[in-house]
This record gives C-alpha cells, sequence and structure tokens, in this order.
C-alpha cells in the first residue's frame, strides 16, 4: 500500500516546545502553560504579537531538535517498510519565517527526520520526502503519488477534494481534540495506525 504522511504534529510531536523555546528566549514567565496555545495567548495579550511569529520561525528552523517524533512512528516505519508498504511524506510549511532570521524550515524539518532516523538508511526514502509550499499542492502531491491512505492531524486537510473517495482517510488525534469527527478513521497514536493499515496487503 501507498501511504501518506503528514509532517507537523503527525511525525514530529512539539508539546512543551514552544514553552521551553520562549522560557530560553526570556519571552514568558515560567507560569504560563506549556501548550503552544497558551504561549501564543500569553505573547499575544502582553502585547508581543510579532514575538510569537518569530518564536514559530525560530523553533521550525532551528530548534527542531527540541521536538520528538511522537511514540510508535519510528516503530511504525521500520514495520510498513519492512512489510513492503511504501511511505510517503507530504507536508506543507513556508521556506522561510515571516519575521526574524531566515531559517530555512525545509532543511531544518528533512534534517529532524535524519536526526531521528525515520529517513534514510533504515527509514523512508529522502526522495520520497515531500515539503510544500501551500496545503493545494501538498494534497495535489499526495493524489499525485497515489497515494492509498493519508495520515493528517488536522480534518481541513483530510476533508480536501484532491484525494478522492478511496484514499483512507486517517485523523491523527492523540489528544483527542476531534472526538466529534465521524468523516474519517480517527486515532490516537501510531499503534492505532499500525494496527489499520498493515495487516493490510503491501
Ligand atoms: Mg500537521
Amino acid at each position: 500500500m501507498r501511504i501518506g504522511i503528514d509532517f507537523d504534529n503527525t511525525i514530529a510531536c512539539y508539546d512543551g516546545v514552544f514553552h521551553a523555546a520562549a522560557l530560553e528566549r526570556g519571552l514568558i514567565p515560567e507560569g504560563v502553560g506549556t501548550d503552544k496555545n497558551s504561549v501564543r495567548d500569553h505573547l499575544n495579550g502582553s502585547g508581543q504579537k510579532e514575538a510569537f511569529t518569530e518564536l514559530q520561525g525560530y523553533v521550525y528552523g532551528s530548534r527542531m531538535d527540541l521536538a520528538k517524533p511522537f511514540t510508535g512512528v519510528a516503530e511504525f516505519i521500520v514495520s510498513a517498510l519492512a512489510g513492503g508498504h511504501e511511505l510517503f511524506i507530504c507536508s506543507h510549511k513556508t521556506r522561510h519565517p515571516m519575521l526574524g532570521p531566515k531559517h530555512d524550515m525545509h532543511d531544518a524539518a528533512r534534517g529532524f527526520l535524519l536526526a531521528n532516523n525515520l529517513v534514510g538508511n533504515v527509514g523512508i526514502n529522502p526522495a520520497n520526502v515531500y515539503f510544500e509550499i501551500t496545503k493545494e499542492e501538498k494534497m495535489e502531491r499526495a493524489a499525485s503519488l497515489g497515494v492509498q491512505a493519508f495520515v493528517d492531524d488536522l480534518p481541513d486537510i483530510l476533508a480536501m477534494p484532491q484525494l478522492d473517495n478511496s484514499v483512507i482517510k486517517i485523523l491523527f488525534d492523540p489528544n483527542g481534540q476531534h472526538v466529534a469527527e465521524t468523516h474519517f478513521s480517527r486515532v490516537d497514536g501510531w499503534p492505532a495506525i499500525a494496527a489499520l493499515l498493515l495487516a493490510q496487503a503491501a
């Protein structure tokens, strides 16, 4: 089976990352909640909206070392490849931050994949990794690759028209943010994705 996988918040987990980076840069006090939205709300609410935009560029461009692969994604990749499945990463992100130093966020994401052995000799073929600029280009890419299943953390992405109804659309929802979503196969983690897809013929 040809399986397409999103990158941000599907492979790469940013839990606590924005909090750690904001603390390191002296942008927030210790007591602010550790999730990204709490950091954003604190900065927006204290007249530092641009600081949050710049913080995103800093994290996605030069602090991907703070991010971690989600539990089970490395095992999924090894099992899928061993079972003869073909894996593709299809993501969209801007190349350079809107504010601050001109980090290359595509290179940083590829560096994260290599550093964690998700791509490379024991992982996904680097030629199967696509970072596009827009979400439309991302889903056109997935469609042109002929994926038979696609994994993403956002319902809006899975609902886009580029993938037809024959594609198995898997909503990666580790924090239960989309419990009311009924259009897609909603899963709580990578072991569930393995159970769903890897029993099927490659
Ligand atoms: Mg995502």
